[in-house]
């Protein structure tokens, strides 16, 4: 029997609450009674000051404010404003430019961009590639339209990235259908912290290079949500001009998002930008994605759009803005370090990290690990295949001391 009275169910299983935002309440109703000192909340997936205030640059803020009514209260076009698609390259690509064909296209931040792709590089059906530890959204988005998402394992047992899993799932995927999405959230993963490393991101190519040769239409994005947030922003782009490697049937599409990167998560800003081989599939690339645009959100917001603009229009700001995000993003690098030290001495083992907002302590029961926890007032976010501790949500002070909570809960378990 259904569990819908009146909505109908369409394959989704639709859960009464969301687990994260539940366990969020839990948290503040913690602070709430004990104050903040001593309950650990690291649910949020925005980055959080020491004080546990939302941080928002400064500089980004002022151009917001300065605005006039017809930077926000006007429409946008559908594919974003022309300014605004030219400089979400430079903001996306810094100078490190593929080689071929680029279009940008406007979407509601990185959520916008995949749920785009998707719909437009898979069919009805299909099944979409990323890896065992994912952003469990991809599901969702998905599954809204009619797909599924299927997984390589992300990691060998060196701890490296594992080239052959994702090697056999491409092609095994491949021989069951006509087209390919595959989505790699790199650098800074949600949720284990991983970032593709070069000698990654050459088997990623090479295995795809040899993909290809089934002639099928394959769809490579790389879900850089959290590009600027991974260490020196020209360092962690060098893996782009690789994209313009692969052959002429699969196409890179970059989904970049100005929540993290610019402070603006609310303003629900990104965009979608194409690396293509042709003039055409790039053409192609641009009329499908505004079309799904026109029949989803239709235009998308235009506030941000503006505020990115007028930042890459005045290069003292630009400056300004790039040296407040990396004062917190030095705060940020400073957390994961810490809970990474700490893991180590007391000896609890966590998923391969480089940087980022997150990191995941693998476990058996994720869920009963939580509860224990919570008990502890420490709040995390059971997965799958873990736990997933958001760095960016807690002081220094209490990613250091996290560690040995979570192996003596574990311990004792
Ligand atoms: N991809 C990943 C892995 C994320 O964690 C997020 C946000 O949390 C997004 C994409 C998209 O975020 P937004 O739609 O706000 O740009």
């Amino acid at each position: 029997m259904s569990n819908y009275i009146l909505a109908r169910e369409n394959g989704r299983n639709i859960p009464r609450e969301d687990r994260i935002f539940g366990i969020s309440n839990r948290a503040r109703s913690a602070i709430a009674k004990k104050g903040k000192d001593g309950v650990i909340n690291a649910t949020i997936g925005t980055l959080l000051d020491d004080d546990g205030k939302l941080v928002v640059l400064e500089s980004v803020d002022k151009v917001f404010r300065e605005l006039a009514p017809e930077d926000y209260a006007a429409y946008a076009p559908i594919g974003g404003l022309a300014d605004f698609r030219e400089v979400i390259q430079k903001a996306a690509f810094g100078d490190q430019v593929p080689g071929g064909f680029t279009e940008a296209i406007a979407t509601p931040g990185g959520t916008g961009s995949l749920r785009n792709v998707i719909s437009n590089y898979s069919a009805v059906g299909d099944r979409v590639l990323t890896s065992d530890w994912h952003w469990a959204p991809y599901n969702t988005i998905a599954g809204e339209i009619g797909r599924t998402v299927d997984t390589f394992r992300f990691f060998d047992e060196e701890r490296r990235f594992n080239a052959a899993s994702f090697s056999e799932k491409v092609n095994e995927l491949l021989d069951g259908q006509e087209s390919l999405v595959i989505i790699l959230n790199t650098p800074a993963h949600n949720p284990t912290g991983y970032s593709l490393t070069l000698e990654d991101w050459d088997k990623v190519i090479d295995v795809l290079g040899r993909a290809a040769e089934k002639g099928k239409a394959i769809a490579l994005v790389v879900d850089a949500a959290y590009i600027d947030f991974a260490g020196d922003e020209r360092e962690y782009r060098r893996f782009l001009p690789k994209l313009s490697e692969l052959p002429e049937n699969v196409i890179s599409i970059v989904a970049y998002s100005l929540s993290k990167t610019y402070t603006l998560y609310g303003a629900r800003c990104g965009a979608m930008i194409c690396v293509a081989r042709t003039a055409e599939i790039a053409d192609e690339f641009k009329r499908v994605c505004e079309y799904s645009s026109r029949g989803s959100w239709s235009n998308s917001a235009k506030v941000a759009q503006v505020i990115l603009t007028r930042i890459y229009e005045d290069p003292k700001l630009l400056e300004k803005v790039s040296a407040e995000r990396k004062k917190y993003r030095d705060m940020l690098l400073a957390r994961g370090r810490a809970f990474e030290e700490a893991a180590e001495e007391v000896g609890l083992e966590i998923v391969p990290f480089d940087a980022g907002f997150f990191v995941s302590v693998p476990c058996d029961d994720p869920d009963a690990l939580s509860q224990r926890l919570e008990k502890e007032d420490i709040f995390l976010v059971p997965l799958k295949m873990g736990i997933r501790i958001s760095v960016a949500s807690i002081s220094e002070e209490k990613c250091r001391a996290l560690p040995a909570a979570i192996k003596k809960a574990m311990d004792e378990m």
